[in-house]
């Protein structure tokens, strides 16, 4: 009855749509555990590049069971959007493969608006929210005002409850931020129909995930965001409101920790951030700018340029420890070529003193006062976008996996060397 868990190991966008993509051959359910419609999920495969917000990304493959846990936020026209996408590219959408937790939150217009907000409102201190309104959903979540997926059961009562919670938000907006109000008829009357479009789609998830581990299926928890978004353990302030680590796949979803067999931390072969906050190795010169080139790094959510810099070893270490990976998925090595001499750090310093572990539990201030040690390792020339076996890889290629994987401890079990689902070398 095994669950497998799959993470982000940095500060998101590593790749992890992929590697669902690449793990749900093998999976009978794909369920998504945590995170909104600010997460991207990108898969490339027969033809198309799918950018999933919501739908797990196992969606492609048409035996598998995709559900949204209790832990996600659903934005619900966000979510008909791209049942609709997935429907028109000739993609089962129907209830009977895509599950929605009762117990997911419920993003409103308004929740977005009060993201937007408190965004400008923090002014220089802003977060770089993608203002999708997750910060706010999840606060109503923890102030035990939200709204929950299972009350558009009865869509006229939850056009009242969402009556209620508009209003709310709107003496908010305007005694608070000074804002106008949303269009209270107008949300309502929206919310009324897209819950009666997604009412047929609600289950309990944990029972579903309960009842596949009994078959002894293979249910493989979709995490979003990374590590270090973490609301508890990432850089505070500048984080995500949700559990992005292995332990938010059982918060999320519902089920006990015996049930993992596997942990699979996704890590580019480099570091990229987007939003604010502490990056210690981040490269403001050209070097950061072709890595963005080569890497595609703008995000799919927002189209912002991502911050790219250097494969923080003392990150990765801390991702293992947070999360127990038993293995990791090393992405985008393809975007390295050409690039000499590599550099990674492999520890922090101040003052003199040095640690080789990150301080992320101290908070983003910490973080910024250490400085990285770097050591250079040797890069390669030859373009390794066609290699399928380990062999197929330069040495000095194999050499980075290789350190990757004595320093984290774990095995790189998939290497990516391409955007593609076949760009890929299974050990
Ligand atoms: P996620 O949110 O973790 O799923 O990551 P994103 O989808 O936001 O970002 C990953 C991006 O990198 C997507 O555009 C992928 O198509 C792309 N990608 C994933 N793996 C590889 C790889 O091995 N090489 C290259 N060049 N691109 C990759």
């Amino acid at each position: 009855m095994p669950a497998i868990v799959v993470v982000g190991a940095q500060w998101g966008d590593e790749g992890k749509g992929r590697v669902v993509d690449d793990l749900a051959q093998d999976a009978h359910m794909v369920a998504r555990y945590n995170g909104g419609d600010n997460a991207g999920h990108t898969v490339v495969a027969m033809g198309h590049t799918l950018r999933l917000h919501l739908v797990p990304s196992g969606i492609l493959h048409p035996h598998t069971v995709c559900l949204i846990g209790a832990g996600v936020v659903i934005n619900p026209t966000q979510l008909v959007a791209e049942l609709d996408q997935l429907a028109a590219l000739g993609v089962d959408v129907g209830p009977e493969r895509v599950k929605l937790a009762a117990a997911a939150h419920v993003i409103l217009p308004t929740h977005r608006a009060l993201d937007g907000a408190r965004e400008a409102a923090r002014g220089r201190e802003a977060i770089g929210t993608t203002r999708r309104g997750i910060g706010p959903v999840y606060a109503d979540k923890a102030a035990r005002v939200g709204l929950r997926a299972g009350q558009m059961a009865d869509p006229e009562a939850f056009g009242e409850r969402v009556l209620a919670l508009v209003q709310v938000h709107n003496r908010l907006l305007q005694e608070h931020y000074g804002l106008e109000p949303l269009p209270v008829g107008e949300i309502v009357a929206e919310s009324v129909v897209l819950a009666q479009r997604l009412r047929s789609y609600l289950a309990d998830g944990s029972e579903l995930v309960a009842r596949a581990l009994a078959a002894g299926q293979v249910v493989l928890c979709e995490g979003a965001q990374g590590t270090l978004l973490d609301l508890d353990h990432g850089t505070y302030p500048y984080v995500t409101s949700s559990s992005c680590v292995a332990g938010g796949a059982l918060t999320g979803l519902g089920f006990g920790p015996q049930a993992v067999a596997r942990v699979v931390g996704v890590a580019k072969a480099y570091t990229t951030r987007v939003g604010a906050g502490p990056f210690p190795t981040e490269l403001t010169d050209e070097v950061g700018d072709r890595i963005r080139q080569a890497g595609g790094e703008y995000g799919t959510t927002t189209g912002r340029p991502r911050r790219c810099g250097w494969l923080d070893f003392p990150i990765l270490r801390y991702a293992a420890q947070v999360n127990g990976f038993t293995e990791l998925a090393l992405t985008k090595l393809d975007v390295l070529t050409g690039i000499h001499p590599l550099k990674v750090a492999v520890a922090y310093e101040r003052d003199g003193e040095r640690i080789s572990r990150f301080p992320a539990e101290w908070g983003a201030e910490e973080v910024t006062r250490w400085q990285p040690v770097y050591e250079e390792v040797p890069g390669w020339d030859e373009d390794i976008r066609s290699a399928r076996r380990w062999e197929d890889l330069p040495p000095a290629a194999r050499a980075y996996v290789e350190r990757v994987e004595e320093v984290v401890g774990v095995p790189v079990t998939l290497i990516g060397v391409g955007p593609e689902r076949e760009a890929v070398i299974l050990r």
